[in-house]
């Protein structure tokens, strides 16, 4: 019985904060069954659930208040670093299409395309992708063996 990860708060007007999903942003609501479970009307999804309402009132007002706290959220991006393998130090960036490259230093050193994502390894930080969501990427990568870092944008 808890809030769920994929419950997120926003701070809305008069001080009052609203509750959103975190995959697509619609507010929270009341499952038709009953008051003590939350769910994404888009996504289906749970939001948080609970025993009774005393434990869910308890727990979004503490989760209310941790967000008022912090203000607005304050979404990071990430560049990704590959750490493992013979791509050590490459970047992750765009799949390169090829054609006609007029940067000399891409031309010797092209990115390498990962085959089955829609990715290419950048030997040059310029051609790495900011990512907000860097961990289900690192996650991707991971299956493919490939270990890697984030490295937070400014
Ligand atoms: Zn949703």
């Amino acid at each position: 019985m808890a809030i769920y990860e994929q419950l997120m708060g926003a701070p809305g007007a008069g001080g009052r904060v609203v509750l959103l999903c975190k995959t697509c942003k619609a507010p929270a609501e009341d499952a038709h069954s009953t008051t003590i479970l939350k769910v994404c009307p888009k996504c289906g999804i749970p939001l948080g659930e609970w025993k009774t309402e005393a434990e869910r009132d308890a727990e979004l007002k503490e989760f209310e208040e941790t967000i008022r706290r912090q203000g607005p959220p304050v979404m990071k991006m990430f560049k990704i670093r590959i750490t493992s393998g013979e791509n050590v130090g490459r970047w992750v960036g765009h799949r390169f299409g090829g054609g006609l490259v007029t940067d000399l230093k891409i031309r010797m050193n092209p990115p390498m395309n990962l085959e089955g994502t829609k990715y290419g390894l950048w030997a040059q930080e310029g051609g790495a992708s900011g990512f907000f969501d860097g961990a289900s990427v690192q996650e991707e990568l991971r299956k493919l063996g490939l270990e890697t870092e984030l490295i937070q944008v400014q």
